[in-house]
């Protein structure tokens, strides 16, 4: 696979709910603690950016 083709916007584990263009969060894994906050985020992700665990949306 060419780097190139790799991009969480295109990864089955985005999810577009973010309201700025462009941006998302990654659903591969549970949501991850905010050490200073009693809460959990989702990781947020750029439409561009990719990891080592892409899996093209089918
Ligand atoms: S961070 Fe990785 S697993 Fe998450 S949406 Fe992007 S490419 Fe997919």
């Amino acid at each position: 696979m060419a780097n190139d083709s790799r991009a969480c916007g295109t990864c089955t584990y985005f999810d577009n709910t973010a309201e700025a263009v462009g941006e998302g969060e990654c659903r591969r894994y549970a949501p991850r603690p905010v050490s200073d906050r009693r809460e959990t985020m989702w990781v947020s992700v750029s439409t561009t950016d990719w990891c080592g665990e892409y899996s093209a949306a089918s």
